[in-house]
């Protein structure tokens, strides 16, 4: 393991550290009403799998062009991701994947290239199992098991849940719904599970042929891509066992409990464990969930690196009619900004949730009396502490959902409550099942509409904390308006407005952390940026290179910043911020403003230096 990315650790009340340039200490909760959080958990850099890259490589290329490509940096081609165009290449074992990936993508041979990141399974613990008191398919405001004893129960609200049993009156689900569980596994021999199982009818089980020519031999209930194995079994971790129980164990079979979508099949797709999800088995089974006829793929998981080539497997998937349903992460922070770890090093959002694309819905955890994580509402006594443990974000998260006690299914055939954004994105999947079993012919983006303009507006999760500051109603969703439910905003490249010398504009926490403008760029020339920022703020700009996309595409092999930044050359003027920069290709570049603490109005000029 390369020591680059050693575990850092951020407390809250010591800070992060500015990135290069401008050292300060605060985190975004200190600076709301000055109390200090009472926990954050941990936080590092992403990991990526020693001595391997992912390369995709342009079609077209003559025979053994992509051995030389992959030679050059002293590598091997070694397998393809199918479908995708990408090889995984191997190095040798003293090479450091985040230098040779940035060498690769050099080549012109090469359409992009990176270190085969690690996401993590957005877990929490999960401990007590039990069978009863699934609150957030139907809360009546009874007394229910929880996680973290003591006590060892609690009550909530009547209706602080996602009306699932209420919509099931009109529909549990199609077997013609797949919905990808890729996580860890599952207990495929789970009593509660294993009704629900897609089978691919084209694959004869056991007979080490690859009846349907999919690539997979034998391949029933879907594949385990981190072994290689037609068996996604879920043997020691649990994580995948609780998320698939969520989205679709099995009804009225009078043991355990119930799945928000029980006529749904459930693919599974082991991509990960307890070590985390490299990223070429994780692209591995969006392309098989693609091609093998899933509706959905539920990922509760997540890491603070912006990959291109998973966007392009995300984007991908839409354009085959496929929603991605995405955990916003359990680092109570907020996935509209940017952090910093001490030591400099920027802190990108949870990805893939905050990937901006249509088919991708985003989803923070609620609790039973309708709050956010544990406890309360993040508006009503300041930022990250009073979210915990999920992460929200005006802009990059769309939703809540039940995520806090959620009685599940677990390994060995038992039962688990488990706490986490991990446990609100099945719900979401589940529902996203019943809409679509109710609506074949709808899009992901209809569906993520119709989710999104049915959900409930509990008063304790309003303020912005989120695109709709709204929780899951299942109920709501099968009759939901597919009307845009996502307002444009300027705070992402896909949106961002143009600017040609100068613009006025203003920021807020909450709601407005982001400006985004773009301007056409020449080659060769030099530019000058100059960011008035008000009194009592902390703003800052950032200068995107084409090709940039959502609002903090992180990029771990230049530091954070250089793939995709120009260089920083910062230069102190009061607390304004001003930078000089030579455009090195003529293209669409973006000017971020940004709101580290404060609010009020900037003006930004961009034109040539003085
Ligand atoms: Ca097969
Ligand atoms: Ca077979």
């Amino acid at each position: 393991m390369a020591v680059l990315f050693s575990g850092a650790v951020a407390e809250a009340g010591t800070g992060g550290v500015r990135g290069p340039g401008t050292p300060r200490m605060t985190w975004r909760s200190q600076r709301v009403n000055g109390k200090a959080a009472s926990h954050h958990p941990m936080r590092s850099l992403p990991r990526y799998v020693p001595g391997e890259v992912i390369v995709e490589f342009r079609g077209q290329l003559p025979a053994g062009a992509q051995e030389r490509i992959a030679r050059s940096v002293d590598g091997q081609v070694r397998h393809l991701i199918p479908g995708l165009n990408q090889q995984v290449v191997t190095l040798s074992s003293s090479a450091d994947p985040l230098a040779a990936s940035e060498r690769l993508s050099a080549s012109p041979g090469v359409i992009a290239a990176e270190p085969n990141w690690i996401y993590e399974p957005l877990e929490v613990i999960p401990n007590d199992p039990a069978f009863d008191d699934q609150w957030g398919l139907s809360n009546t405001g009874q007394i229910h098991a929880i996680t973290d004893p003591p006590p060892a129960s609690a009550q909530g609200v009547a209706d602080a849940d996602a009306d699932v049993s209420d919509a099931w009156s009109v529909t549990q689900g199609s077997p013609e719904t797949v919905i990808a569980i890729l996580d860890t596994g599952v207990d495929l021999s789970h009593p509660d599970l294993s009704p629900n199982l897609w089978v691919n009818t084209g694959e004869t089980a056991a007979n080490g042929i690859d009846d349907d020519g999919n690539g997979y031999v034998d391949d029933i209930d879907g594949y385990d891509f981190l072994r290689n194995d037609p068996s996604p079994q879920d043997n020691a971790v649990g994580h995948g066992s609780h998320v698939a129980g969520i989205v679709a164990a099995a009804a009225n079979n009078a043991i355990g409990g119930a799945g928000v979508c029980p006529a749904c099949k459930l693919m599974i797709l082991r991509a990960g464990d307890d070590g985390g999800f490299p990223l070429d088995t994780t692209l591995e089974a969006i392309v098989y969930a693609v091609e093998n006829g899933a509706d959905i793929i539920n990922m509760s998981l997540g890491g603070p690196v912006w990959s291109k080539l998973l966007r392009k497997a995300l984007t991908s998937a839409g354009d085959n009619g496929v929603l991605v349903v995405a955990a916003a992460g359990n680092s109570d922070r907020d996935n509209d900004q940017l952090y910093y770890l001490p030591g400099g090093d920027p802190f990108a959002p949870e990805y893939p949730a905050s990937h901006d694309l249509p088919n991708v819905i985003s989803v923070a955890a609620s609790n039973d009396r309708d709050r956010y994580g544990y406890f309360t509402g993040c508006d009503l006594a300041g930022g990250g502490a009073e979210c915990s443990f999920t992460n929200w974000g005006h802009t990059s998260v769309d939703l809540a959902a039940p995520g806090v006690d959620i009685v599940s299914t677990y390994l060995s055939g038992g039962y688990a409550t488990s706490n986490g954004s991990s446990m609100s994105a099945p719900f979401v999947s589940g529902v996203a099942g019943l809409v679509l079993s109710q609506n074949p012919s709808y899009t992901p983006l209809q569906v993520k509409n119709a989710i999104l303009n049915s959900v409930d507006h509990p008063q304790d999760l309003a303020g912005g904390f989120t695109v709709t500051s709204g929780r899951l109603n299942a109920q709501g969703a099968l009759a939901g308006s597919t009307a845009n439910a996502t307002p444009r905003t300027d705070g992402t490249m896909a949106d961002a407005a143009s600017i040609n010398s100068r613009k006025n504009g203003s920021l807020s926490f909450p709601t407005d952390l982001n400006d985004i403008y773009k301007k056409r760029l020449r080659a060769g020339k030099r530019y000058a940026v100059l960011l008035d920022v008000p009194r009592r703020a902390d703003y800052d700009i950032f200068v995107w290179k084409p090709g940039a996309a959502d609002t903090w595409p992180i990029d771990y092999r230049c530091g954070g910043f250089g793939c995709l930044l120009q260089d920083r050359a910062v230069r102190g003027k009061g607390k304004d911020e001003y930078l000089e920069f030579t455009a090195r290709k003529r293209g669409t570049y973006y000017f971020h403003v940004t709101d580290f603490t404060g609010r009020g109005s900037y003006t930004l000029v961009v034109g040539a230096p003085s």
